[in-house]
């Protein structure tokens, strides 16, 4: 089975579809998102900026999230993947793409893990984004001298 990195993410409120959206109201609300390795996720709402007590899974009693908000910054993430708090967990989260580079006639191999940052307004999924953390290009041998 897939093993999830356990992730925290803090949303605003007023980027996903609530009760009062149709008032174009401004709510001074975020939404603490966690979604566990086991499974379990869980949405609280609370005061923007508001600091909650540590959070711990009903389901499997983890109390260990990182933050998808400073992994989604501009974080240095040319620190050794090694050194990575969730390092283990790498080989189940990344996902690789492989970009074409007409031009360069290179191929680009990406690492990325997916980081959740939002709800999606129109259907209450957690959305995620792409975040790279590795990548290198391949340069295709045209080049190469002849005799
Ligand atoms: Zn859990």
């Amino acid at each position: 089975m897939k093993n999830t990195i356990p992730w925290k993410s803090t949303i605003d409120i007023n980027t996903t579809r609530n009760l009062f959206s149709l008032n174009n109201e401004i709510l001074p609300y975020e939404i603490e998102l966690y979604i566990c390795s086991c499974g379990m996720q869980k949405r609280i709402i609370k005061g923007a900026k508001q600091e909650l007590e540590k959070y711990q899974c009903s389901e499997c009693g983890n109390e260990v999230f990182y933050d998808a908000d400073y992994y989604l910054s501009n974080h240095a993430w040319y620190e050794i993947i090694e050194n990575m708090p969730f390092y283990n967990l790498l080989e189940d989260n990344l996902k690789i793409e492989i970009k074409y580079g007409e031009d360069q006639k290179e191929l680009l191999f990406l690492f990325n893990l997916q980081i959740p940052n939002s709800i999606e307004p129109s259907s209450e999924k957690v959305g995620y984004l792409d975040k790279t953390i590795y990548s290198f290009f391949v340069k295709k041998m045209a080049a190469m001298v002849q005799n």
